[in-house]
């Protein structure tokens, strides 16, 4: 099969769909990669290092003329014509919300694989996750960072020093994001206290940390409580397929100290702090009721280079397994590769997203 790897042409995306050890793996496999030339500026990786590899350079014209076309972000408008029938598609869609995209990949004829929608026998969103790993380390990193005075926090270091207690970080949400924010709040020695609404969640994390991170049942008495003291909140809730719930209200958010740090990764579903707003990269924070708030939306594109390893170590099985078998062997083999499968032959393929566009299942 030949298999194609555009340069991304989404705003401030510095992702790339194949590294080059993944294209050294397809290329093994006896498939030919084609990458566009300059595709791995953005984490790093040289055009040298993918001809290295094996792969060839191309325009995006070439890309487009292979059998498989691997990205990270939805395909733009632009993109979108390129596409033909019984082309493979494989990359992140979120077709859901996005009816103009979701025509456009009808009208193509192209067979489109969604990242987020692929599951695994253990349950959870495989391609999802690793997002989600990378989104709750940075978490403490960012929070960690904003609350330096200079940045307009309080001027605590998470970790103290001998003599002086440690900063008190909050995290409402105890799946994959609070998880790994945990782990790095606990590692740079910070006092931890973790929330959930599910009592398996909690058990969970008694058990990973030993008792180092206190843990609570989430009601709104407790997160009152526990938001008075902190210095760090970190919004990690999620809903699935519903808006994340406005667990901190304003009045609450009068409540907590001057200065100090809340980062809502939930802020893609809509954040789960009523004063949340999506910020960017560039500019990723702002003040309301002396707190400030960081609320980047897509925070694993800031370390680029890190998201798109963690991203292809998930993605990779599965393309090799679509480009040895080919996409409908593959996808009638594992019925968690055809949970991804969105739209194929000009029909939707995927019951949520049909069921929000209003169209045919
Ligand atoms: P997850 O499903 O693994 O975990 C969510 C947790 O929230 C669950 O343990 C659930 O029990 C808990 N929860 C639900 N309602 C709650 C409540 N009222 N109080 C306390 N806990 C509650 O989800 P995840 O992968 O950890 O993702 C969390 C959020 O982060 C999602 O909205 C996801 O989209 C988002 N995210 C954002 C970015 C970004 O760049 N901003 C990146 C990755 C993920």
């Amino acid at each position: 099969m030949r298999i194609g790897c555009p340069k991304e042409i989404k705003n401030h995306e510095y992702r790339v769909g194949l590294t080059p050890e993944s294209a050294a793996e397809l290329i093994a496999h006896g498939h030919e990669v084609v990458i566009e030339t300059g595709a791995g500026a953005g984490i790093g990786a040289s055009d040298v290092e993918y001809t290295g590899a094996g792969a060839t350079l191309g325009t995006v014209e070439d890309v487009f003329a292979c059998d498989i076309v691997v990205k990270v972000k939805e395909p733009q408008a632009e993109e979108r014509k390129r596409l033909r029938p019984g082309q493979v598609l494989y990359t992140y869609l979120h077709l859901a919300p996005d009816a103009p995209q979701t025509r456009d990949l009808l009208d193509s004829g192209a067979t489109c694989i969604a990242y987020e929608t692929v599951t695994s026998a253990s349950g959870g969103l495989p391609l999802l996750k690793p997002m989600s790993q990378v989104a709750g380390r940075m978490s403490v990193q960012a929070g960690a960072h904003v609350m330096e005075k200079a940045q307009g926090g309080r001027g605590v270091l998470l970790g103290g020093v001998p003599g002086v207690a440690p900063g008190k970080v909050v995290i409402i949400g105890g799946g994959v994001v609070g998880r790994n924010a945990a782990a790095m709040a606990v590692g740079l020695g910070a006092e931890v206290v973790l929330l959930d609404r599910s009592n398996d969640v909690l058990e969970g994390i008694d058990a990973q940390f030993g008792g180092r991170v206190k843990t609570q049942y989430s009601t709104r008495t407790a997160l009152e409580t526990v938001l008075a003291t902190a210095d760090l909140v970190i919004g990690a809730v999620l809903i699935p397929g519903a808006a994340a719930p406005k667990l901190v209200t304003r009045e609450m958010l009068g409540t907590m100290q001057k200065g100090a740090v809340v980062v809502d990764v939930a802020i893609d579903q809509g954040g789960c702090f009523e004063s949340s707003r999506a910020t960017t990269h560039a500019d990723p924070t702002y003040v309301e009721e002396d707190v400030v708030h960081y609320c980047v939306a897509n925070m694993p594109g800031g370390v680029a280079r890190t998201s798109t390893y963690a991203l292809n170590n998930a993605t990779l099985p599965h393309l090799l397994r679509i480009a040895d078998k080919g996409v409908r062997a593959a996808l009638q083999a594992d019925p968690h590769l055809m949970a991804g499968l969105n739209v194929a032959a000009g029909r939707i393929t995927c019951a949520p997203v049909a069921e929000a566009q209003g169209l045919e299942f």
